[in-house]
């Protein structure tokens, strides 16, 4: 297990600029939500115009109390109502001041109700179409671009980081809303006291200027905390699905230890996060003091304003510095969230970039009528990388069992996912009866095969679902044909719930034995053309290996049977073996022949098998792990 990788935490990109990456997500919530974007700004504006007016009707209310409002810097809005009120056919006494205010209040509630309902409807709409957007770019990447990543990255990218993003729409969509709230309020405040707003603006802007590196920084802690947060879930991830083998080599204090470290690291990080949050606020706060004294001063002892004046001067004023701390604290956390952003689309646009051309999709499959050839096909993983095959020709002829054999590393998983369609040659060609497989019939021909690697993935679930996730409409009877063809019927029924057993998380409350039969069925139910079978019966002890390749043996003539294994005992019905070694074809032949040979085959069957004797007794084996199994279906039958 990579320990170094979970302990060390691995750099992603920082917004190269907060200014770049804001615009890019804004234009990508704009894109998104369409007019629902606009639908929020017509309701942020107006709940900003209703949230002013109850602000203006102070006015009349000063005055319907006795104060002078018609003077002083009260008197451009006192003209303002008095020429509304008198649209309206009223008079600004005080029960209507009073009804127009409770008016105005139902309708700033009723506004509000919907503002709050409409910003986290909006934050998750657009969380799900960019988790959505993320999950099918990563989907329907070529396998050789996301074989190269870390599985628990694209995990953390779809879940984790969609979420933060998620808190920083949010926010972006608060920050607009009160921006339109303040914008009102600046605009009452410019007709009260212009060169006072002015002044009161400019101190405010330097405040925040001060404010911006604490800002920028927070993009930098942002990060930090996408990073940690990354390789915490790495290393859960990778330690929980491996802990048979952590508790098997007594790793678990240095995994607990490394987890503890990753877990403080994320802790502090967020710490950090609030710290800065917690700076920015107390700054702010103490500075709106300093700005209300300043004011104040300026005001009374400066402008000489009293009475009503200076009460809505005090009042709008005192509504504004909190709007505007608010605003601040909103920034900051949307800053916060750019950086999960900037990783996230860099990721979808990787993963589009390279997405597979699997042309239409469908259910059309592609037959194998004469063979399946591989002409000179050379592959390597990275482009500096070394050959893994090389110059590589063999031809699997249709309704035969070809075996692919050799030592470990020498290429045959390789070409394995070359001929599923996974991988591409770099050069050479794979053709389908002599027509070459291009990317655009990559759907169709997966469609055409089945596939059953060493460690057959199981889901959580029942074999029911397991089977049908291979093929959604199969019929109850379909499933326990392919069942029945994969030896598997047998266990399945001998359980009380039958095909709605739960197989447990990856299968483990099956046997390996019952993983990989059920994992054939789940192949033989696409009824594919071709089966190919990865180190399927590796891990398998010879009964249950001699099992499944009776049932595979059961196809011979109806599919084109591809075995591809280091263990010889696993070959011993095939019709043609193919030797790799160190990624080169070395030696094509019977069973028979290969072993006359004396090369690679004849010494891999030695170190395996010892003497032409034990290779004898391997079939022996198998012929009576067969006339067992075979028995074993006999009496199910009956
Ligand atoms: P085999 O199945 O015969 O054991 P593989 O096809 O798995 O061999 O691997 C052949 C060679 O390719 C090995 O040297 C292996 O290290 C290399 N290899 C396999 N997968 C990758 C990968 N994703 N990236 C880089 N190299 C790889």
């Amino acid at each position: 297990m990579a320990r170094a990788v979970g302990a060390k935490v691995t750099s992603t990109s920082r917004p190269a600029s907060v200014v770049v990456s804001a615009v890019a997500f804004l234009t990508q919530l704009s894109q998104a939500l369409g007019y629902r974007l606009a639908l929020a700004a017509g309701v942020a504006v107006a709940l900003a115009l209703a949230e002013g007016t109850g602000l203006l009707l102070l006015v009349p209310l000063l005055s319907s109390i006795g104060l002078t409002v018609e003077e002083g810097p009260t008197s451009g809005l006192a003209a303002t109502i008095g020429w509304a009120f008198s649209a309206l056919g009223l008079q600004p006494s005080l029960p209507a001041v009073l009804v127009v205010f409770l008016a105005v209040s139902v309708l700033h509630g009723a506004l509000y109700r919907a503002h709050l309902l409409l910003n986290p409807s909006l934050e998750q709409q657009f969380s799900t179409a960019l988790r959505t957007r993320l999950y099918s770019a990563i989907v329907s990447a070529r396998w050789s671009f996301l074989v190269g990543r870390r599985s628990t990255d694209l995990v953390h990218a779809t879940t984790a980081e969609i979420d933060r993003i998620s808190t920083a729409a949010y926010q972006l969509l608060t920050l607009l809303s009160g921006l339109a709230v303040s914008a009102v309020y600046v605009a009452i405040a410019l007709r009260l006291s212009f060169w006072l707003t002015i002044l009161v603006a400019l101190a405010g802007v330097a405040m925040l200027w001060t404010l911006r590196g604490r800002t920028r920084r927070s993009a930098d802690t942002g990060a930090e905390y996408t990073n940690t947060n990354r390789a915490l879930f790495h290393m859960a991830s990778e330690s929980i699905a491996g802990l048979k083998v952590a508790k098997s080599v007594g790793a678990e204090a240095r995994d607990i230890a490394i987890f503890n470290r990753l877990a403080r690291q994320r802790a502090d990080g967020y710490l950090a996060l609030l710290r800065s949050f917690a700076q920015s606020k107390m700054r702010l706060d103490l500075s709106s003091a300093v700005l209300i004294c300043v004011l104040l001063l300026v005001a009374v002892e400066g402008l000489a304003l009293k009475g009503a004046g200076l009460l809505v001067l005090l009042f709008v004023f005192a509504r504004i510095m909190p709007r505007a701390m608010a605003l601040q604290e909103s920034a900051q956390m949307f800053v916060t969230g750019l950086p999960a952003f900037s990783s996230v689309m860099q990721l979808i646009d990787q993963c589009e970039a390279e997405a597979e051309i699997v042309g239409a999709g469908g259910s059309s499959r592609i037959g194998v009528g004469h063979s399946v050839r591989f002409e000179s096909v050379s592959y390597r993983y990275t482009a500096d990388g070394p050959l893994v095959l090389d110059d590589v020709s063999v031809q699997i002829p249709a309704g035969r069992t070809t075996a692919i054999v050799g030592p470990s590393g020498a290429g045959k998983s390789t070409l394995a996912d070359l001929l599923i369609g996974l991988l591409r040659p770099q050069s050479g060609t794979i053709a389908i009866d002599g027509h070459p497989l291009v990317e655009a019939d990559g759907g169709a021909w997966r469609r055409s095969i089945g596939y059953v690697p060493q460690d057959s993935f199981l889901l959580h679930d029942t074999i029911r679902a397991n089977l049908a996730w291979a093929r959604p409409d199969a019929s109850e009877a379909a499933m326990w044909d392919a069942l029945a063809k994969a030896s598997a019927a047998e266990f399945v029924r001998s359980r009380t719930e039958g095909l709605d057993t739960v197989v447990g998380d990856r299968g483990v409350r099956l046997s390996g034995g019952e993983r990989q039969r059920l994992a054939l069925a789940r192949a033989l139910l696409i009824e594919p053309t071709v089966l190919v079978l990865d180190e399927a019966t590796s891990a398998l002890d010879s009964l249950n290996e001699r099992q499944i390749l009776a049932a595979v043996d059961g196809l011979k003539g109806h599919v084109t049977v591809v075995v591809i294994t280091h263990r010889l005992s696993s070959i011993l019905d095939a019709d043609v073996i193919y030797v790799l070694d160190q990624g080169r074809l070395v030696e094509t032949g019977t069973w028979d022949a290969l072993s006359a040979r004396g090369g690679v085959f004849a010494r891999l069957k030695a170190a395996q098998l010892g003497s032409a004797g034990q290779a004898d007794q391997v079939e022996a084996e198998g012929a009576a792990a067969e006339a067992t199994s075979g028995r074993a279906t006999a009496i199910h039958g009956q």
